[in-house]
């Protein structure tokens, strides 16, 4: 992987490359990043970046043998620990040995994929994940190794938060007095789920989301989405790649539809048409119910920027940014707190299971209350 292949965060990637030319390089490292970022890519950016023996300022060459062996994930440097479960090809004791073949495929196909998308990927078939106090031992013994050939021996643990509390205090000794030549690098998207003593060991990372901007152009350049369709999936995506992926398989368009007539019901109080919108709510399923609140909450909030006049700071697909022009008359700071509040809520709801169409038509009662509030210094009320 190449820091030229992951889009954006040019910054950080200045912050890396510098460290490495600079021999300043920490043993034990970790990349903190939500679910959906590019904290995997990014660490494998630079532990190729510090391997390459023909690199430029800026990044690895992508030719010389150790960038190819990287590229292929299959350099006999490069270790990796990851979380796994038993699956109709691995019955007993499963291991990131056993999984190494379509852990490497999984990268190459998914790099931005979490442990959902993994475990479907390798068929856990909805099993808890783990990497167990074998995996320890396995990372022990690796690193007591000198390097075969790299300058530098690397162990990546992917989703250490994984590990079981005995791995982690397996580990902590080696991560404290590593072996020289060796370079621990963690990547993980929750961190509050490590052990303050794994975190008081390592240099951190922060990797931050992407921007709206690198996701549409990352799903038009890399998925061939639509232009309209790929701003639409940004503006859901919260800044995740993964998340983005599992929208673009949802057709999208229908938001637009039922989050439109649904606020001009609202506005109007049209109850028969609340409930045809009830119904058609009820059919869209638990995740695109909360899909569709997002989207809601995104556009209410594109609407609210435009009431404000901050015209520029609203970047929406052509029909829904004519949608928000005309509706930002109905909302502003005073009843916009309490309707995002609503939706908040509603959204939590729908997550916690609740009847989704009751959860719908509730949420509607209390926007058409506060759809009708008047803006403050309209003349007209
Ligand atoms: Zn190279």
């Amino acid at each position: 992987m190449l820091f030229a292949e992951i889009p954006g965060f040019e910054s950080l990637k200045v912050v890396l490359t510098q460290a490495a030319t600079s021999g300043h390089i920490a043993h034990a490292q970790l990349f903190a990043g939500q679910p959906g970022s590019a904290a995997l890519p990014l660490a494998l950016a630079y532990t190729t970046y510090i391997n390459c023996t023909d690199r430029s300022e800026t990044d690895s060459c992508g030719k010389c043998p150790s960038c190819v062996k990287y590229g292929k994930m299959a350099h006999p440097d490069l270790n990796f620990v990851f979380p796994v479960a038993t699956s109709k090809e691995v019955s007993e004791a499963p291991s990131s040995a056993s999984y190494i073949k379509q852990f490497r495929q999984f990268v190459q196909d998914q790099q931005f994929g979490g442990p959902q998308e993994w475990g479907a990927f390798f068929g856990a078939e909805n099993k808890q994940l783990n990497i167990s106090v074998g995996e320890a031992r396995y990372i022990i013994s690796t690193l007591s190794l000198k390097p075969y050939e790299a300058k530098w021996k690397v162990m990546l643990i992917w989703l250490p938060e994984f590990m079981n509390l005995g791995a982690a205090n397996a580990i902590l000794k080696v991560l404290e007095e590593p072996t020289p030549d060796t370079l621990f690098i963690l990547v993980s998207e929750s961190i509050e789920k490590l052990l303050p003593t794994i975190l008081s060991r390592v240099q951190m990372i922060r990797v931050p989301p992407f921007e709206n901007d690198q996701v549409e152009q990352f799903l038009i350049s890399h998925a061939g989405v639509p232009a309209l369709e790929a701003r639409t999936i940004a503006m859901l995506s919260g800044g995740s790649l993964s998340e983005a992926r599992r929208l673009m398989q949802e057709d999208t368009s229908i938001y637009y539809e039922l989050f439109t007539s649904w606020m001009r019901s609202c506005y109007a109080h049209k109850y028969p048409e609340l409930l045809q919108q009830t119904e058609l709510f009820g059919k869209l399923g638990r995740e695109g119910q909360k899909g569709f609140f997002q989207y809601a909450l995104s556009m209410l909030r594109e609407s609210l920027l435009s009431h404000e006049g901050a015209h520029d700071l609203v970047k929406l697909p052509e029909q829904e940014l004519g949608f928000v022009r005309k509706f930002s008359a109905f909302v502003h700071t005073d009843n916009m707190p309490d309707i995002l509040d609503h939706l908040g809520t509603a959204w939590m709801h729908i997550e916690r299971n609740a009847n989704a169409k009751i959860v719908f038509f509730d949420t509607s009662l209390y926007l058409c209350q506060l759809l009708r509030i008047a803006a403050p210094n309209c003349e007209e009320a």
